[in-house]
Protein backbone atom coordinates (compact mmCIF):
# COMPACT_ATOMS: atom_id res chain seq x y z
CA UNK A 1 0.00 0.00 0.00
CA UNK A 2 1.66 3.35 -1.12
CA UNK A 3 0.68 6.33 0.96
CA UNK A 4 4.32 9.07 0.29
CA UNK A 5 4.09 8.04 -3.30
CA UNK A 6 0.83 7.69 -3.74
CA UNK A 7 -0.44 10.78 -6.08
CA UNK A 8 -2.48 12.62 -3.94
CA UNK A 9 -0.03 12.72 -1.37
CA UNK A 10 0.96 16.31 -1.02
CA UNK A 11 3.43 16.50 2.63
CA UNK A 12 0.73 15.77 4.53
CA UNK A 13 1.64 16.38 8.31
CA UNK A 14 -0.07 12.90 9.77
CA UNK A 15 -1.75 10.07 8.42
CA UNK A 16 -3.06 7.97 11.26
CA UNK A 17 -4.57 4.87 10.47
CA UNK A 18 -7.31 3.17 13.17
CA UNK A 19 -7.94 -0.15 14.05
CA UNK A 20 -9.88 -2.23 16.01
CA UNK A 21 -11.13 -5.73 16.02
CA UNK A 22 -13.26 -5.95 18.16
CA UNK A 23 -16.01 -2.94 16.49
CA UNK A 24 -14.71 -3.92 13.22
CA UNK A 25 -13.40 -0.50 12.29
CA UNK A 26 -11.29 0.01 9.94
CA UNK A 27 -10.57 4.16 9.37
CA UNK A 28 -7.88 6.46 7.88
CA UNK A 29 -7.81 10.13 9.65
CA UNK A 30 -5.54 12.11 7.28
CA UNK A 31 -4.41 15.73 8.31
CA UNK A 32 -3.04 17.46 4.89
CA UNK A 33 -2.22 20.84 6.96
CA UNK A 34 -2.38 22.56 10.54
CA UNK A 35 -0.47 25.46 9.27
CA UNK A 36 -3.63 27.43 9.48
CA UNK A 37 -5.61 26.21 12.51
CA UNK A 38 -6.42 22.40 13.46
CA UNK A 39 -7.29 20.41 10.77
CA UNK A 40 -11.36 20.00 9.93
CA UNK A 41 -13.23 17.78 7.60
CA UNK A 42 -15.69 15.25 7.37
CA UNK A 43 -15.55 11.85 8.06
CA UNK A 44 -16.89 9.17 5.13
CA UNK A 45 -18.41 6.60 5.19
CA UNK A 46 -17.51 4.58 2.22
CA UNK A 47 -17.18 0.66 0.81
CA UNK A 48 -13.80 1.06 -0.90
CA UNK A 49 -12.39 -1.40 -3.46
CA UNK A 50 -9.23 -1.66 -1.15
CA UNK A 51 -7.09 -0.25 1.24
CA UNK A 52 -5.02 1.98 -1.45
CA UNK A 53 -8.51 3.67 -2.77
CA UNK A 54 -9.32 4.58 0.92
CA UNK A 55 -5.90 5.65 1.71
CA UNK A 56 -6.06 7.89 -1.48
CA UNK A 57 -9.50 9.27 -1.08
CA UNK A 58 -8.17 10.63 2.53
CA UNK A 59 -5.34 12.29 0.94
CA UNK A 60 -7.06 13.76 -1.86
CA UNK A 61 -9.74 14.86 0.45
CA UNK A 62 -7.64 16.03 3.42
CA UNK A 63 -5.96 18.45 0.79
CA UNK A 64 -8.73 19.56 -0.67
CA UNK A 65 -10.13 20.98 2.73
CA UNK A 66 -7.11 22.86 3.67
CA UNK A 67 -7.68 24.75 0.08
CA UNK A 68 -11.21 24.99 1.53
CA UNK A 69 -11.03 26.24 4.97
CA UNK A 70 -8.23 28.98 3.18
CA UNK A 71 -10.68 30.21 0.67
CA UNK A 72 -13.52 30.49 3.47
CA UNK A 73 -11.44 32.49 5.69
CA UNK A 74 -11.43 30.32 8.67
CA UNK A 75 -8.55 29.84 11.10
CA UNK A 76 -8.61 25.48 10.42
CA UNK A 77 -6.33 24.02 8.25
CA UNK A 78 -7.30 20.80 6.50
CA UNK A 79 -8.12 17.04 7.35
CA UNK A 80 -10.28 14.32 6.72
CA UNK A 81 -11.73 10.79 7.66
CA UNK A 82 -12.83 7.99 5.95
CA UNK A 83 -14.10 4.44 7.52
CA UNK A 84 -14.07 1.71 5.24
CA UNK A 85 -17.66 -0.11 4.63
CA UNK A 86 -16.42 -3.55 5.13
CA UNK A 87 -18.50 -6.92 4.16
CA UNK A 88 -18.90 -7.11 8.11
CA UNK A 89 -19.49 -3.51 8.51
CA UNK A 90 -22.02 -3.28 11.29
CA UNK A 91 -22.30 0.65 12.28
CA UNK A 92 -22.33 -0.56 15.83
CA UNK A 93 -22.42 2.43 18.24
CA UNK A 94 -19.20 0.99 19.71
CA UNK A 95 -17.40 0.87 16.49
CA UNK A 96 -18.49 4.84 16.36
CA UNK A 97 -17.22 5.37 19.96
CA UNK A 98 -14.30 4.17 19.53
CA UNK A 99 -13.48 5.90 16.15
CA UNK A 100 -13.77 8.86 18.60
CA UNK A 101 -11.52 7.51 20.55
CA UNK A 102 -9.27 7.79 18.30
CA UNK A 103 -10.72 11.39 17.19
CA UNK A 104 -9.59 12.57 20.57
CA UNK A 105 -6.04 10.71 20.75
CA UNK A 106 -4.85 13.63 18.21
CA UNK A 107 -5.80 15.98 20.56
CA UNK A 108 -7.65 18.53 18.70
CA UNK A 109 -5.39 18.76 16.18
CA UNK A 110 -8.35 17.37 14.07
CA UNK A 111 -12.21 18.04 14.04
CA UNK A 112 -14.72 16.04 12.39
CA UNK A 113 -17.72 16.81 11.45
CA UNK A 114 -20.29 14.98 9.15
CA UNK A 115 -19.91 13.66 5.43
CA UNK A 116 -20.92 11.30 3.12
CA UNK A 117 -22.55 8.21 4.51
CA UNK A 118 -22.59 9.87 8.27
CA UNK A 119 -25.51 11.46 10.22
CA UNK A 120 -25.87 13.86 12.83
CA UNK A 121 -26.97 11.27 14.80
CA UNK A 122 -23.96 8.87 14.40
CA UNK A 123 -21.58 12.50 15.20
CA UNK A 124 -23.54 12.20 18.65
CA UNK A 125 -22.34 8.90 18.87
CA UNK A 126 -18.74 9.70 18.07
CA UNK A 127 -19.21 12.88 20.63
CA UNK A 128 -19.48 10.56 23.40
CA UNK A 129 -15.76 9.98 23.08
CA UNK A 130 -14.29 13.52 22.07
CA UNK A 131 -15.38 16.74 22.14
CA UNK A 132 -13.75 17.28 18.70
CA UNK A 133 -16.98 16.92 16.71
CA UNK A 134 -18.91 19.57 14.69
CA UNK A 135 -22.33 19.05 12.93
CA UNK A 136 -24.16 18.42 16.26
CA UNK A 137 -27.97 19.54 17.15
CA UNK A 138 -27.86 22.56 18.73
CA UNK A 139 -30.00 25.66 19.81
CA UNK A 140 -32.20 26.45 17.17
CA UNK A 141 -30.74 29.39 15.99
CA UNK A 142 -26.91 28.97 16.33
CA UNK A 143 -24.39 27.59 14.39
CA UNK A 144 -24.45 23.88 14.25
CA UNK A 145 -26.40 20.92 12.87
CA UNK A 146 -26.85 20.27 9.42
CA UNK A 147 -24.89 22.27 7.12
CA UNK A 148 -26.66 22.13 3.98
CA UNK A 149 -28.98 24.88 4.10
CA UNK A 150 -25.95 26.69 4.48
CA UNK A 151 -24.14 25.41 1.60
CA UNK A 152 -26.72 26.49 -0.42
CA UNK A 153 -27.09 29.59 0.68
CA UNK A 154 -23.04 30.03 -0.45
CA UNK A 155 -24.20 28.77 -3.88
CA UNK A 156 -26.90 30.99 -4.37
CA UNK A 157 -24.52 34.10 -3.05
CA UNK A 158 -21.53 32.16 -6.13
CA UNK A 159 -24.60 32.35 -8.64
CA UNK A 160 -25.26 35.83 -8.27
CA UNK A 161 -21.42 36.66 -8.23
CA UNK A 162 -21.14 34.46 -12.08
CA UNK A 163 -23.84 36.17 -13.59
CA UNK A 164 -22.84 39.65 -12.25
CA UNK A 165 -19.47 38.44 -14.09
CA UNK A 166 -20.70 36.79 -17.03
CA UNK A 167 -24.02 37.92 -17.78
CA UNK A 168 -24.04 41.60 -16.69
CA UNK A 169 -27.08 40.49 -14.41
CA UNK A 170 -27.94 42.62 -10.87
CA UNK A 171 -30.54 39.76 -9.78
CA UNK A 172 -31.69 36.23 -11.08
CA UNK A 173 -35.14 37.15 -11.46
CA UNK A 174 -35.68 34.95 -14.70
CA UNK A 175 -32.57 32.85 -14.87
CA UNK A 176 -32.55 29.59 -15.61
CA UNK A 177 -30.77 26.90 -13.59
CA UNK A 178 -30.53 23.12 -14.33
CA UNK A 179 -29.78 21.50 -10.84
CA UNK A 180 -28.26 17.89 -10.72
CA UNK A 181 -29.09 15.97 -7.41
CA UNK A 182 -31.51 17.64 -5.13
CA UNK A 183 -30.95 15.92 -2.04
CA UNK A 184 -30.13 18.22 0.70
CA UNK A 185 -28.04 21.13 -0.94
CA UNK A 186 -29.93 20.51 -3.88
CA UNK A 187 -33.11 20.83 -2.34
CA UNK A 188 -31.94 23.92 -0.70
CA UNK A 189 -30.49 25.52 -3.34
CA UNK A 190 -33.91 25.05 -5.59
CA UNK A 191 -35.92 27.30 -2.57
CA UNK A 192 -33.33 29.94 -2.62
CA UNK A 193 -33.13 29.82 -6.49
CA UNK A 194 -37.44 29.83 -6.62
CA UNK A 195 -37.63 32.68 -4.16
CA UNK A 196 -35.07 34.71 -6.82
CA UNK A 197 -37.14 34.46 -9.19
CA UNK A 198 -34.86 31.48 -11.20
CA UNK A 199 -36.68 29.12 -13.27
CA UNK A 200 -35.50 25.68 -12.31
CA UNK A 201 -34.82 22.38 -14.60
CA UNK A 202 -33.97 19.15 -11.99
CA UNK A 203 -32.89 15.55 -12.22
CA UNK A 204 -32.26 12.88 -9.04
CA UNK A 205 -32.29 9.45 -9.42
CA UNK A 206 -34.79 9.74 -6.62
CA UNK A 207 -38.20 10.19 -8.27
CA UNK A 208 -39.67 11.13 -5.23
CA UNK A 209 -36.89 13.94 -4.50
CA UNK A 210 -37.80 15.33 -8.06
CA UNK A 211 -41.73 15.57 -7.67
CA UNK A 212 -41.13 17.63 -4.61
CA UNK A 213 -39.01 20.27 -5.80
CA UNK A 214 -41.65 20.16 -9.09
CA UNK A 215 -44.29 20.47 -6.81
CA UNK A 216 -42.76 22.82 -4.43
CA UNK A 217 -41.13 25.17 -6.73
CA UNK A 218 -42.64 24.45 -10.23
CA UNK A 219 -39.38 22.99 -11.55
CA UNK A 220 -39.30 21.18 -14.77
CA UNK A 221 -37.71 17.39 -14.70
CA UNK A 222 -35.19 16.07 -17.26
CA UNK A 223 -33.48 12.51 -17.70
CA UNK A 224 -30.45 11.99 -15.94
CA UNK A 225 -27.90 11.47 -18.73
CA UNK A 226 -29.50 15.34 -19.78
CA UNK A 227 -29.70 17.85 -16.98
CA UNK A 228 -25.72 18.77 -17.20
CA UNK A 229 -26.41 19.67 -21.23
CA UNK A 230 -29.78 21.33 -20.73
CA UNK A 231 -30.02 24.90 -22.70
CA UNK A 232 -30.15 26.94 -19.58
CA UNK A 233 -27.97 30.01 -18.30
CA UNK A 234 -26.26 28.25 -15.56
CA UNK A 235 -25.55 24.51 -14.78
CA UNK A 236 -25.32 23.31 -10.94
CA UNK A 237 -24.47 20.08 -10.17
CA UNK A 238 -25.24 18.95 -6.52
CA UNK A 239 -25.10 15.12 -6.67
CA UNK A 240 -21.63 13.85 -7.44
CA UNK A 241 -17.92 14.76 -8.30
CA UNK A 242 -16.11 14.17 -11.65
CA UNK A 243 -18.51 14.92 -13.71
CA UNK A 244 -16.83 17.39 -15.88
CA UNK A 245 -14.45 15.65 -18.01
CA UNK A 246 -13.08 15.85 -21.69
CA UNK A 247 -16.43 13.86 -23.22
CA UNK A 248 -19.60 16.24 -20.94
CA UNK A 249 -17.52 19.62 -21.58
CA UNK A 250 -17.92 20.12 -24.70
CA UNK A 251 -21.86 19.68 -24.59
CA UNK A 252 -22.56 21.90 -22.14
CA UNK A 253 -24.87 25.03 -23.07
CA UNK A 254 -24.80 27.18 -20.22
CA UNK A 255 -22.66 29.81 -20.11
CA UNK A 256 -21.95 29.32 -16.00
CA UNK A 257 -20.88 26.24 -14.11
CA UNK A 258 -22.02 26.76 -10.29
CA UNK A 259 -22.98 23.95 -8.04
CA UNK A 260 -21.97 22.64 -4.75
CA UNK A 261 -20.82 18.99 -5.52
CA UNK A 262 -17.29 17.99 -4.61
CA UNK A 263 -14.47 17.45 -7.26
CA UNK A 264 -16.56 18.30 -10.07
CA UNK A 265 -13.40 18.32 -12.70
CA UNK A 266 -12.31 15.10 -13.05
CA UNK A 267 -8.77 16.53 -13.57
CA UNK A 268 -7.42 19.55 -13.11
CA UNK A 269 -7.31 19.80 -16.96
CA UNK A 270 -10.74 20.49 -17.05
CA UNK A 271 -10.96 23.76 -15.80
CA UNK A 272 -9.06 25.00 -18.99
CA UNK A 273 -11.52 22.80 -21.05
CA UNK A 274 -14.04 24.77 -19.93
CA UNK A 275 -12.26 27.82 -20.00
CA UNK A 276 -11.82 27.31 -23.90
CA UNK A 277 -15.56 26.97 -24.29
CA UNK A 278 -15.75 30.56 -22.64
CA UNK A 279 -17.94 29.09 -19.37
CA UNK A 280 -17.44 30.62 -16.06
CA UNK A 281 -16.83 27.55 -13.14
CA UNK A 282 -16.98 28.78 -10.03
CA UNK A 283 -14.54 26.77 -8.36
CA UNK A 284 -16.07 24.18 -6.38
CA UNK A 285 -14.33 24.36 -3.04
CA UNK A 286 -14.91 28.17 -2.97
CA UNK A 287 -19.01 28.09 -3.45
CA UNK A 288 -19.54 25.09 -1.21
CA UNK A 289 -17.46 26.67 1.65
CA UNK A 290 -20.64 27.61 3.36
CA UNK A 291 -21.27 24.34 5.24
CA UNK A 292 -17.89 24.69 6.71
CA UNK A 293 -18.06 28.27 7.73
CA UNK A 294 -21.17 26.75 9.69
CA UNK A 295 -19.08 24.02 11.02
CA UNK A 296 -16.44 26.65 12.34
CA UNK A 297 -18.84 29.28 13.61
CA UNK A 298 -20.45 26.04 15.47
CA UNK A 299 -16.74 25.25 16.71
CA UNK A 300 -16.01 28.58 18.18
CA UNK A 301 -19.35 28.40 19.56
CA UNK A 302 -21.90 30.87 20.27
CA UNK A 303 -22.36 32.21 17.21
CA UNK A 304 -26.12 32.99 15.87
CA UNK A 305 -27.54 32.04 12.58
CA UNK A 306 -27.46 35.24 11.22
CA UNK A 307 -23.99 35.88 12.11
CA UNK A 308 -22.84 32.40 10.32
CA UNK A 309 -25.11 33.78 6.95
CA UNK A 310 -23.32 37.01 6.96
CA UNK A 311 -20.04 35.13 6.78
CA UNK A 312 -21.16 32.97 4.40
CA UNK A 313 -22.48 35.80 2.35
CA UNK A 314 -18.19 36.64 1.69
CA UNK A 315 -18.24 33.71 -0.98
CA UNK A 316 -19.51 36.54 -3.70
CA UNK A 317 -16.60 38.70 -3.14
CA UNK A 318 -14.28 35.85 -2.95
CA UNK A 319 -15.35 34.41 -6.30
CA UNK A 320 -15.90 37.74 -8.00
CA UNK A 321 -12.09 37.91 -7.27
CA UNK A 322 -11.45 34.76 -9.00
CA UNK A 323 -13.96 35.89 -11.94
CA UNK A 324 -11.81 38.96 -12.15
CA UNK A 325 -8.46 37.68 -12.22
CA UNK A 326 -9.66 35.29 -14.57
CA UNK A 327 -10.93 37.59 -17.34
CA UNK A 328 -7.35 39.92 -16.74
CA UNK A 329 -5.34 36.69 -17.42
CA UNK A 330 -7.03 34.54 -18.86
CA UNK A 331 -6.39 31.49 -16.34
CA UNK A 332 -8.60 28.86 -15.81
CA UNK A 333 -10.33 29.84 -12.24
CA UNK A 334 -9.66 26.17 -10.78
CA UNK A 335 -5.93 27.45 -11.31
CA UNK A 336 -6.74 31.02 -9.81
CA UNK A 337 -8.50 29.47 -6.72
CA UNK A 338 -5.54 26.70 -5.71
CA UNK A 339 -3.16 29.52 -6.09
CA UNK A 340 -4.72 31.82 -3.90
CA UNK A 341 -5.07 28.85 -1.27
CA UNK A 342 -1.52 28.13 -1.38
CA UNK A 343 -1.11 31.67 -0.90
CA UNK A 344 -2.97 32.28 2.36
CA UNK A 345 -1.55 28.96 3.71
CA UNK A 346 2.15 30.15 2.75
CA UNK A 347 1.85 33.48 3.86
CA UNK A 348 0.79 31.78 7.70
CA UNK A 349 3.86 29.20 7.15
CA UNK A 350 6.37 32.40 7.64
P1 LIG B 1 -27.30 14.22 -0.66
O1 LIG B 1 -26.92 12.78 -0.61
O2 LIG B 1 -28.31 14.72 0.32
O3 LIG B 1 -27.83 14.61 -2.12
C1 LIG B 1 -27.25 14.16 -3.28
C2 LIG B 1 -28.38 13.88 -4.26
O4 LIG B 1 -27.82 13.55 -5.52
C3 LIG B 1 -29.26 12.72 -3.84
O5 LIG B 1 -30.62 13.12 -3.87
C4 LIG B 1 -28.97 11.65 -4.89
O6 LIG B 1 -30.07 10.82 -5.17
C5 LIG B 1 -28.60 12.50 -6.07
N1 LIG B 1 -27.81 11.82 -7.10
C6 LIG B 1 -26.86 10.88 -6.97
N2 LIG B 1 -26.38 10.52 -8.17
C7 LIG B 1 -27.04 11.26 -9.09
C8 LIG B 1 -26.98 11.36 -10.51
N3 LIG B 1 -26.16 10.60 -11.23
N4 LIG B 1 -27.80 12.25 -11.11
C9 LIG B 1 -28.66 13.00 -10.40
N5 LIG B 1 -28.76 12.94 -9.05
C10 LIG B 1 -27.96 12.08 -8.42
O7 LIG B 1 -25.93 15.03 -0.52
P2 LIG B 1 -25.76 16.57 -0.23
O8 LIG B 1 -25.39 16.76 1.20
O9 LIG B 1 -26.88 17.32 -0.83
O10 LIG B 1 -24.41 16.87 -1.04
C11 LIG B 1 -24.44 17.03 -2.46
C12 LIG B 1 -23.03 17.33 -2.96
O11 LIG B 1 -22.54 18.54 -2.33
C13 LIG B 1 -21.98 16.26 -2.61
O12 LIG B 1 -21.03 16.21 -3.66
C14 LIG B 1 -21.32 16.79 -1.34
O13 LIG B 1 -20.01 16.28 -1.20
C15 LIG B 1 -21.32 18.27 -1.65
N6 LIG B 1 -21.26 19.13 -0.45
C16 LIG B 1 -22.23 19.06 0.49
C17 LIG B 1 -22.19 19.91 1.59
C18 LIG B 1 -23.28 19.89 2.63
O14 LIG B 1 -23.37 20.85 3.41
N7 LIG B 1 -24.12 18.86 2.67
C19 LIG B 1 -21.14 20.83 1.73
C20 LIG B 1 -20.15 20.91 0.74
C21 LIG B 1 -20.23 20.04 -0.36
Amino acid sequence: MAVFSDSAFDDHERVLFCRDVGTGLRAIIAIHSTVLGPAAGGTRLWEYANDDEAVHDALRLSQGMSYKNAMAGLKLGGGKAVIMKTPNFDGSDALYERFGEFVDSLNGDYITAEDVGMSVGIMETVARKTRYVTGLPQTSGMAGGDPSPKTAFGILCGIRAAARSKLGRADLDGLTVAVQGVGKVGYNLCRLLHEAGAGLVVADIEADRVARVCDEFGASSTGLDDILFAAVDVVSPCALGGVFNEHTIPRIQATIIAGGANNQLETPQDGQRIADRDILYAPDYVINGGGIINVACEYEGNIDDAAVMDRVAGIEARLTDIFEEAATTGAPTNVIADKKARAIIAAATT
